[in-house]
């Protein structure tokens, strides 16, 4: 049986890669291990008087070479493990991506779908109180992810600035709201980036027979931030978005999906199903679906060691974090399917959030067309920086990424020496 624990398989993607970098066991053993992990068990009143504990998270991994940065879930299966995994992500994103930031990620066990508005930000408010100086502009800084959003952010934003008076405060999240600090992009700039390595994976001829995306057949799992905005992005440079999915369930459309209007459909009946013209697939089928490209986008281990034989895409952009496990990885790259790994392919939210938060510091805010050009730069030179690892030390993609984020990181551990 497969291990699906995510901190042991970001550990394991970890050690395959420690094999090929010239860094020392006891600084590997020091980047392996999360700096921080907080849990915490908050009160909450709920709409009807009663009261309910929730548990929350926050892993900070290394902040080697900047403020600890990373989102925030709101899941029922969040798990201290999970959190765990995906602070580490975080780390060797910002590092790939070389931007100033080091990794931690966030999350509350809840099932935000049954939770009203003022139960979730009552969630909010007490989950950043309880955090209290361990997160802040230099310190740790917030950012969306599952089931939280813009309006979440704005939230966490506020709390600390209630208590927090006399400073510019706007730096502590990033991903609010664009008349409260937010910037332009910042929202689509997930899928903007993966966007633009699947175009560079394309224009480097990963994906046989495909020089651009005209064309191309496209499948989302996930249609939510990253997911929806992927399809739209995919459809824009000329791709036929074939099959999508959420939490309740898979649609395909041979001839294509209208993804603006399948958005409008998704925010009117809260879900992708019943959407005219489509027809209802079983979830499952949709990773398997022969396809172009294929674009995870909603959780951790679905491309498994079950399914990966079966996987008929050419190439697969992770915009999730984690939805391929390590055993997957072996039988994809055995195949010669390309997958662009979550810490790369994922990494323009974070990019973004890098801006947002230099914008907030500077007291600016750019327009649409400079963040874009900015993240496309970031990006492509991300991805042939990785690919080129990948090809001259012959390592699947992922290895090759972990290999530049560990050089990274460890390099500057280095410079900075170990205090005291
Ligand atoms: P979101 O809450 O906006 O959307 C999640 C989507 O996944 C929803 O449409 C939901 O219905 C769907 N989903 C949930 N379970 C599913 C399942 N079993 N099958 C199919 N669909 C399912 O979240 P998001 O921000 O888009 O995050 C999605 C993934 O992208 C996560 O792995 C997240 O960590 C990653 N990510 C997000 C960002 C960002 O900026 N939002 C950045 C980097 C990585």
């Amino acid at each position: 049986m497969e291990d699906l624990n995510p901190f042991r398989i970001a550990h394991a993607q970890f050690a395959r890669a420690a094999r090929h970098v010239l860094i020392s066991d006891g600084l590997l053993d020091t980047l392996a291990r999360p700096e921080r992990t907080t849990r915490i068990d908050f009160p909450v009143q709920m709409d009807d008087g009663t009261i309910r504990v929730f548990t929350g998270y926050r892993v900070q991994h290394n902040n080697a070479r900047g403020p600890f940065k990373g989102g925030i879930r709101y899941h029922p299966d969040v798990t201290e493990d999970a959190i765990k995994a995906m602070a580490a992500w975080m780390t060797w994103k910002t590092a790939v991506m070389d931007i100033p930031f080091g990794g931690a990620k966030g999350g509350v066990v809840c099932a935000p779908k049954q939770l009203s508005m003022d139960e979730k930000r009552a969630i909010t408010r007490r989950y950043v109180t309880q955090l209290g100086p361990t997160l802040g502009p230099m310190i740790d800084i917030p950012a969306p992810d599952v089931y939280t959003d813009a309006t979440t952010m704005a939230w966490i934003f506020d709390t600390y600035d209630m208590t927090h008076k006399g400073q510019n405060n706007l730096p502590v999240v990033t991903g609010k709201p664009l008349e409260l600090g937010g910037s332009h992009g910042r929202a689509t700039a997930t899928a903007r980036g993966c966007l633009f390595c699947v175009e560079e994976a394309v224009g480097r001829g990963l994906v046989d027979g495909l020089q651009t995306l005209a064309g191309a057949r496209v499948v989302v799992q996930g249609f939510g931030s990253a997911g929806a905005h992927a399809a739209l992005f995919a459809q824009q440079a000329g791709a036929t978005v074939v099959a999508v999915s959420d939490s309740t369930g898979a649609i395909a459309a041979p001839a294509g999906l209208d993804v603006a209007r399948l958005q409008e459909h998704k925010r009117q009946a809260g879900s992708v199903c019943g959407f005219a013209g489509a027809t209802a697939i079983p979830s499952a089928d949709l990773l398997e679906m022969e396809c172009d490209v294929l674009i995870p986008a909603a959780l951790e281990n679905q491309i498994t060691a079950v399914n990966a034989e079966r996987v008929r895409a050419r190439l697969i952009a992770e915009a999730a974090n984690g939805p391929t496990t390590p055993a997957a990885d072996e039988i994809l790259h055995r195949r010669g399917v390309p997958v662009i790994p979550d810490i790369l392919a994922n990494g323009g939210g974070v990019t973004v959030s890098y801006y947002e938060w230099v914008q907030n510091i500077q007291d600016e805010q750019w327009d649409a067309e400079t963040v874009d050009a900015k993240l496309r730069r970031k990006m492509v030179s991300a991805f042939h920086t990785v690919f080129d690892i990948a090809t001259e030390k012959r390592l699947d993609p992922r290895t090759a990424a972990y290999v530049l984020a560990l050089d990274r990181v460890a390099h500057v551990t280095e410079l900075r020496g170990i205090w005291p």
